[in-house]
């Protein structure tokens, strides 16, 4: 029923492929494609020894060339493409897609290589053309952007006649027992957390210094963490969907050994996104040197951990949801759905850590909504969009269940 092909093989693509191939009567051909076959094949690797005997074509693909991606397309057909490489490659990825007649699905909005910079719409912009062609293109499919935006679908489905105040929590109370290390693609993580700060309020989107406003706030089973607020993508999405809304804010919780850290790269120049000049040695060993162009934020991705091996130390668990206040039947209501997951449980099932769990999870259920069906409808689509009840129902299912809180205290 279902051929897909996967672009990347990363933390969050490992996740998505056990998860896939857990779900095999939906998933019926499989593809895993990235920049370097090899690590295609360790995670197909991975699956087997695992006990999974799944059949996983591989290949090479560069997603930044378009004629490479058209003709991997072409031959492999796919009817559905995962993007789970950076968000660099969206719109290359994009636009094979139109090319080859196949449906999209990702996990975080188009960022130019030379600008940080988080808005839809680049990608909005596809939306006549994904339309006139008939295809589905699903974004920002993982936890937050992704299952952010269906908590608060469901809420307003089902527990509000309007939502007032919506606050997207995201906490990560996990250790990995590193100096210093970031949970997802360090260049696409620390080119986002040292943006100024966004949020909307009465119809305005109103900007803060980087991390400026914190304050304390409870997570389940965790506790008190210092969160910060910060601009996310599925704000944008979110206030235009549900127009109540009179303020939205996005927080994330850092300790404060990471925020020293960051603060030293940030002064060192070392999370610089523009090319410098680099006396480099040549590699014919002659001894001499030429100027090499690099970018810092590249160079120190090099250096850091690579967060698909934080997993076996991490210990602890990340806590995401949504705070919402709104009306219901004419009385205030408040209203807190979230997740727990716990970074052990996501290593022993996929050799991952939470982080990249809770952001494959959702690709593959994304996956399964298109290929049941559930969600396909030609244009460009954000996930509050579709109905999120069986989207949630699955989530339930797959690793990620989630509670909801009635009345009390949202702290905010
Ligand atoms: P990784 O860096 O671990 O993985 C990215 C993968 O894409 C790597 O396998 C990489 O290849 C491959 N890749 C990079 N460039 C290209 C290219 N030009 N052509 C083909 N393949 C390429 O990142 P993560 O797994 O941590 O993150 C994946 C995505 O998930 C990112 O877009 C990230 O922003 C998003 N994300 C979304 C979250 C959410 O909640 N919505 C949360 C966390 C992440 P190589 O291995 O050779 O480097």
């Amino acid at each position: 029923m279902g051929k897909v092909l996967m672009i990347g093989a990363g933390g969050v693509a490992t996740v998505a492929a056990f998860k896939i191939v857990q779900n095999r009567d939906v998933f019926t051909e499989f593809m895993i494609a990235s920049r370097r076959k090899e690590k295609c094949d360790a995670l197909v690797k991975a699956i087997h020894d695992k006990g999974y005997k799944a059949d996983i074509k591989t290949a090479q693909v560069d997603a930044d060339d378009v004629e490479q991606l058209k003709s991997l397309f072409s031959d492999f057909k796919p009817e559905l493409v995962i993007n789970l490489a950076l968000p660099y490659q969206d719109l290359t990825i994009m636009d094979a897609c139109l090319a080859c007649g196949c449906n999209y699905l990702d996990t975080a909005n188009y960022e130019p290589k030379d600008e940080a910079h988080f808005e839809y719409s680049w990608q909005w912009a596809y939306k006549d053309r994904f339309e006139k062609a008939g295809l589905t293109a699903i974004l920002g499919c993982g936890f937050d952007p992704g299952v952010s935006q269906a908590y608060t679908a469901y809420a307003a489905k089902h527990h509000f006649d309007e939502i007032h105040y919506l606050d997207i929590v995201d906490c990560n109370a996990g250790n990995h027992h590193k100096a210093f290390a970031t949970n997802f693609n360090p260049e696409i993580n620390i080119r986002e957390i040292t943006q100024k700060g966004l949020y909307y309020e009465d119809g305005k989107w109103i900007e803060t210094e980087p991390l400026a406003v914190h304050q304390d706030l409870t997570y389940p089973n965790i506790g008190p963490r210092d969160s910060y607020l910060m601009h996310h993508e599925e704000l944008e999405s979110l206030v235009k969907n549900y127009p109540t809304i009179k303020r939205a804010r996005f927080w994330m919780t850092f300790g404060k050994q990471y925020l020293t850290y960051l603060d030293c790269i940030q002064n060192l120049g070392m999370s610089r996104i523009d090319e410098i000049e680099y006396e480099a040695p040549l590699a014919d060993g002659s001894g001499k040197t030429a100027k090499v162009k690099i970018v810092p934020l590249q160079f120190l991705k090099a250096v850091l951990p690579n967060p698909q091996d934080l997993g076996e130390n991490y210990d602890g668990e990340t806590s995401i949801g949504c705070r919402i206040r709104g009306i219901k039947d004419g009385k205030e209501q408040t209203y807190y759905i979230y997740n727990n997951c716990k970074h052990q449980d996501a290593y022993n099932e996929t050799g991952m850590q939470g982080v990249s769990y809770t952001t494959g999870v959702p690709a593959m259920a994304g996956a399964m909504m298109f290929f049941k069906g559930l969600w396909r409808k030609p244009g460009v689509w954000n996930v509050e969009d579709f109905d999120p009840d069986p989207f949630l129902e699955v989530l339930n299912k797959q690793g990620l269940p989630w509670h909801e809180v009635f009345g009390g205290d949202l702290e905010l």
